[in-house]
């Protein structure tokens, strides 16, 4: 089938930029993180309330990934962290190559965490090396406790998962347990934090985990 045979090319060609962004981000001594998720889940607001706790304890940059717009590295350059934006125009997940074209921008030197912030969307970011030490997928209350199930390809490459806006579940009909449940049938040895960016639950212990667990 030629067309699956192009698509694996295309997907070649990327782990190949990838593999050379894990080689620049490991002689830097940067610790990257492909930060994943679906649109609309929390995932700028969960960077805010990390660097607000991070600052002064670790130096950090982001890379904001997005179809449209500048908002979000405007919103991350308000916190003076090192941001490049990389619009998309249109396609719905970051390659290595957009990523390394990114990575001339910032100076790595002295950057101890680099968070990636990807498009929103939880099909095609799973397939995508971007030269990340790890996935971190976020998933709000809002969405249900079947994502797992229904994307599990994200949630098999993830290291991390962060169940964000804890504080609507009294109004939702997200089971938490069951949202973990299916999470850890895909992939049992993920990590899980519970958070809410609105009252601030489970932003320490997620902080505390990267400074003990990073560098
Ligand atoms: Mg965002
Ligand atoms: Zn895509």
């Amino acid at each position: 089938m030629p067309i699956v045979r192009i698509e694996r090319k295309v997907l070649q060609k990327n782990d190949d930029i990838a593999a050379l962004n894990r080689v620049l981000l490991r002689k830097k001594r940067v610790f990257a993180i492909n930060l994943v998720s679906s649109p609309g889940s929390g995932k700028t607001s969960l960077l805010e309330k990390t660097i607000a706790e991070l600052k002064g304890k670790m130096n950090l940059a982001v890379i904001e990934g997005d179809v449209q717009t500048d908002l979000d590295a405007q919103r991350i350059a308000r916190l003076n962290v090192p941001v490049v934006q990389i619009v998309t125009n249109g396609a719905c997940h970051l390659e290595a190559k957009l990523v390394q074209d990114a990575l001339v921008k910032i100076d790595l030197a002295d950057i101890d965490l680099l968070i990636i912030e990807n498009v929103g969307n939880l099909v095609c970011p799973a397939a995508y090396d971007l030269g990340e030490a790890m996935k971190v997928v976020v998933a709000s209350t809002t969405e249900g406790d079947d994502k797992p199930l229904k994307y599990p390809a994200m949630f098999r490459n993830a290291s991390v998962l962060i169940i964000n806006k804890m504080d609507l579940v009294p109004y939702l009909n997200c089971r938490v347990d069951l949202l973990k449940e299916n999470a850890m049938r895909i992939n049992p040895g993920l990590l899980v934090f519970e958070t809410s960016c609105s009252t601030g639950s489970g932003i320490r212990e997620w902080s505390q985990w990267l400074l003990t667990n990073i560098g």
